[in-house]
Order: C-alpha cells, then structure tokens, then sequence
C-alpha cells in the first residue's frame, strides 16, 4: 500500500513573511489529515524559516532544485548538502521549467540525482511531455527516454516520480484521470523494467493544474499515488483541501 503524496511547488513565488504566513495558517489545516506525506518546496530564501517552524509537525521540506557538485566556484548554485543542512528531506529535480529554462538534461539530471541521493536527500523526479509531443504519439518514447537516461544506475528507495504534462502545468487544463492513469501504469511499467517488483512501492504523482475540485478523481485512479501542485498550492485554504482528498 503506498501512502498518499501531496506536494507543494511554489516555484518562484512568496517572500520569508509569506512563507511564514502561509505555514502559520496551513499547520492547524492539515493536523488531522489523510496519512500522507504532506510537503511544501518554497524558494529557497524561504527554506530555514521554514524548517524551523515545521518542526513537530506533520509537514516536510524540499528544494525545488540542486547543482550536482558539492562545494566550489559555481556562483549562485546551491550544493545538495547545504540543502540537507537546511532541513530538507526532499528535492525536486528535472521541473519542466528547469528542463526548459535553464537547459537540464537527462544527463545533467542524472548527476543531480547521483549527488542529491549521496546527500541524504529523497528525490522527487519530474517527467512529462509537451503537447507537441502528445499529439504526434510521442508522450510514451518521451517518458522512456527520461526515465532511463534521468534514473541510470539509481536506487529506487529514495525515489517519487512526478509526472508532469507540459501542456496541464499552469493551464488549467488538467489530464482527465483516464489519460492520468493511462500514463501512470505505463510509467510504473517502465519502472518495473528498471527496478523489477520495487516499482510497485514507488509513488508516482500527478502534475499539472491539480485543484481541490479534480484531487478527489485523480487520487481515485490506482497508479495516481500523490500530486505535485503548483498555482493552487500557494493559500493554504487551497492547499489543505488537496491534502485533505476524499478517498472515493
Ligand atoms: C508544477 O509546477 O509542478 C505544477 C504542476 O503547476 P500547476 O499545478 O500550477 O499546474
């Protein structure tokens, strides 16, 4: 049985105060909720107010990125064990908006996966497809691709998989829970070719234009394991409804 996954990604958004706002309201909200791993990746200004206040609670804390190398000249990256250092458990890695911003590759995700994993930190790994992509019938070779070259030689047990069509992330079109599930079964397929009957523990989440209206029917679908929520993670009225899914 793999326990529900519920992530916030506020991407580039909220100062220190609104961090600090925001998890002040959000605790009482989710202190009786659903038995689930309840995370929130702020920018990371925010992450050591916001280690210190998550303290006890029933909340978690990850970056939304890491550079590959330890320590050294590389101006403006952040080394995965500072990110431990500050409190994070998790980090998310291989965003869309990182793959087409600022030019990761499978290969560059690779290294940061390796390094992320040698600092103690579990990683949620985002993959997913353009539209483009969808509509010529590549949304399955496309998934592969990342998945194999983004994962080589790396142990499951620390791992969540995000998928993430481009095309639903911040459009307020979502995947139907069929086409969710769909894709889903077909990437835990791919994951049991790489790591056999451990892919039945890993949670793999769903990303893009989740809501509180559309949690509900996409947690009913049996490879959905969690969402990975952008635009309506940012109150904590929204938030803490998505948390607070209904098992139907
Ligand atoms: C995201 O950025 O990971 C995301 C899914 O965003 P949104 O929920 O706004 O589509």
């Amino acid at each position: 049985m793999r326990k529900p996954f519920l992530a916030a990604n506020w991407k580039m958004n909220k100062t220190v105060a609104e961090t600090r706002a925001f998890i002040d309201e959000f605790i009482p909200l989710v202190k009786a909720a659903n038995d689930a791993d309840i995370v929130l990746a702020p920018p990371f200004i925010s992450l050591h107010t916001a280690s210190g206040m998550l303290k006890g609670t029933n909340i978690k804390l990850a970056a939304q990125n890491a550079f590959y190398e330890d320590k050294g000249a590389y101006t403006g990256e952040t080394a995965p064990g500072m990110i431990t250092d500050a409190g994070c458990e998790y980090v998310i890695l291989g965003h869309s908006e990182r793959r087409q911003y600022f030019g990761e590759t499978d290969e560059i995700l690779n290294k940061k996966v390796h390094a992320a994993l040698r600092h103690n930190l579990k990683v949620i790994f985002c993959i997913g497809e353009s539209l483009e992509e969808r509509e010529s019938g590549k949304t399955f070779e496309v998934l592969k691709r990342e998945l194999d070259n983004g994962l080589k030689d790396i142990p499951c047990d620390k791992l969540v998989v995000a998928y993430e069509p481009i095309w639903a992330i911040g459009t307020g079109k979502t995947a139907t829970p069929e086409q969710a599930q769909e894709t889903h079964k077909y990437i835990r397929e791919q994951l049991a070719s790489l790591y056999s009957e451990k892919a039945q523990e890993i949670r793999i989440l769903y990303g893009g234009s989740v809501t509180p209206e559309n949690i509900d029917a996409l947690m009913a679908c049996p490879d959905v394991d969690g969402g990975l929520v952008g635009g309506a993670s940012m109150k904590a009225d929204s938030f803490s409804k998505i948390v607070n899914f209904k098992r139907v």
